[in-house]
């Protein structure tokens, strides 16, 4: 079953019970606690914190998605991808539990002829928030999972929120069991590759006055009503409706992951893990860069733009990695719009904008690539003379000051030379220069704007590459 089959289906089968389609809206949406729209559920926060009326009480959509937080995993596991789609139904103070769960279960399971996806029972599981005995009963009572494929998790894994002050509530997930020769058994709670997750049923009935992180936090109030939120991850469903082995590979990422091999040359599922994690990296990013310039973010120094930049210039890096010494950006971004295009004509429409934005910031890193590696080198060379197996933090400091070099940029030349880098001391001088440009900040009144600061603070903190750039800004500790 291809993707836009997969995604028709599901506002199909909503839309049937009496949803209303709304289209994805863009990933930009302002909210002053998101960078990037980051679920299906954020274009509809005012209606379930009651801010204003709901104008249907059931909706159902496919929504963009952009999380930075699983950039380190992309490529390394089979499940996470920096762009990805959600498919959602909502309720809002129209049906709860009981209608979501049966709901969910009809759709997985009821045949492709009957509209469904077509998935054996006996290959899913359930998990419930930890005293939830309401959702445990439906799975077991209404719908009849067995008991032994229900798990009940703590709030670390079943309580959703934003990580951020809104609303919240305890959440019920479906997995599918992928066999044996991906893992240990024991269901979700003892492996999630084996076991993917596909749907997060939230059961959202909670104002949040405080999040400090995804187990301490505080209710204010219950919500105006008991609402209902879904996400199920399109590409994961994708994946599994395919019988590829991970979101890298279905219909559409495939096809920019094929032109990244054909431009590096590189082979993919040839025995070099290095090579096949890259190869996703690029297939991913490629994509992700595509909607978010198509949404108006241009690569820039700060809030979005430098995620954009960071991510547009993590590709090219990749793609020198994996043998390629020309520009890969146009044919890159061509691929995307290839590959997603007919899901979203807008991208068709834009694409010649988008490969010329894109070819420009390649043209101008490529520059910082030449001067940053030759600085890079000397340093390097000065180092091993000495006999020195770390890299002062004042030279990564410096790359990335001076060069625009990022931090992970540095560790990854570095560690493919065999050496080390101060991280403290970079860390040390980031938080320096922070200091210094939040007090001129405050001397001319003016006032970074609060993405700014955020960047530094994240690029100082941003060891492990790119866990940084949130899209919940308090929310980048509680993952
Ligand atoms: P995981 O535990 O695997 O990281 P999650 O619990 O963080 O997933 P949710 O916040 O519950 O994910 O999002 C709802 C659904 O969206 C998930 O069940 C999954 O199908 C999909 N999803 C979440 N994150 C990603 C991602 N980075 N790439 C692709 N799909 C995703
Ligand atoms: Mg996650
Ligand atoms: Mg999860
Ligand atoms: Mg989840």
């Amino acid at each position: 079953m291809d993707s836009a089959e997969i995604r028709s289906r599901f506002l199909r089968f909503f839309a049937d019970r009496g949803h209303t389609p709304v289209p994805s809206a863009s990933l930009l949406l302002d909210d002053p606690t998101l960078l990037f729209v980051n679920a299906g559920m954020v274009p509809f926060k005012p209606y379930f914190l009651g801010e204003a009326p709901a104008p249907y009480d059931r909706a159902t959509s496919v929504q963009k998605c952009v999380r930075t937080l699983d950039i380190d995993e992309v490529g390394k596991t089979t499940r996470h991808a920096s762009f990805f789609q959600m498919a959602g139904n909502f309720s809002f103070g129209d049906y709860f539990k009981e209608g979501a769960i049966p709901f969910a279960w009809e759709l997985l399971t009821s045949s492709e002829a009957d509209g469904g996806y077509g998935f054996p029972e006996d290959r899913l599981w359930a998990t419930v928030y930890d005293d939830d005995d309401e959702a445990l009963d439906i799975w077991h009572r209404v719908v009849g999972v067995p008991l032994e494929r229900i798990q009940r998790r703590d709030a670390k894994d079943n309580y959703w929120s934003m990580g951020v002050p809104g609303p919240g509530g305890p959440c019920s997930e479906i997995y599918y069991d992928r066999g044996p020769e991906h893992g240990k058994e024991g269901g979700p709670v003892a492996d999630e590759d084996r076991y993917l997750e596909v749907w997060n049923l939230v059961f959202m009935q909670d104002e949040l006055s405080a999040v400090r992180s995804k187990t301490d936090f505080d209710v204010r109030q219950p919500l105006p009503a008991k609402n209902i939120d879904t996400g199920m991850g399109l590409e994961r469903m994708a994946a599994l409706l395919q019988g590829v082995d991970n979101i890298y590979e279905i219909d559409t990422t495939k096809m920019i992951l094929d032109r990244a091999v054909a431009l590096s040359g590189a082979r993919y599922g040839a025995g070099s893990r290095d090579d096949d994690v890259r190869l996703r990296v690029v297939a991913d990013h490629a994509r992700t860069v595509a909607f978010l310039m198509q949404d108006g973010v241009l690569p820039g120094n700060e809030g979005r733009g430098y995620v954009l930049r960071r991510i547009l210039r993590r590709v090219v890096r990749n793609m020198r990695l994996l043998g390629s010494n020309d520009p890969v950006m146009g044919e890159l971004i061509s691929a995307s719009v290839d590959a997603m295009g007919p899901q979203y004509p807008e991208l068709v429409d834009d694409l010649g904008r988008l490969v010329s934005i894109a070819e420009n910031e390649e043209a101008v890193f490529a520059e910082t690539l030449r001067t940053g590696t030759t600085l890079f080198d000397t340093a390097v060379a000065d180092l091993q003379r000495k006999g020195g197996t770390t890299l002062a933090g004042d030279a990564a400091f410096a790359l990335h000051d001076t060069f625009g070099f990022p931090i992970d940029l540095t560790l990854e030349m570095a560690a493919e030379k065999g050496i080390e880098v101060d991280q403290d001391g970079f860390r040390r001088l980031m938080t320096e220069q922070r200091d210094r440009a939040k007090a001129d900040a405050k001397a001319r009144k003016a006032g970074l704007t609060p993405l700014t600061v955020y960047k530094d603070v994240m690029d100082a903190a941003g060891i492990t590459a790119f866990t940084g750039y949130d899209e919940v800004v308090s929310e980048a500790t509680l993952r």
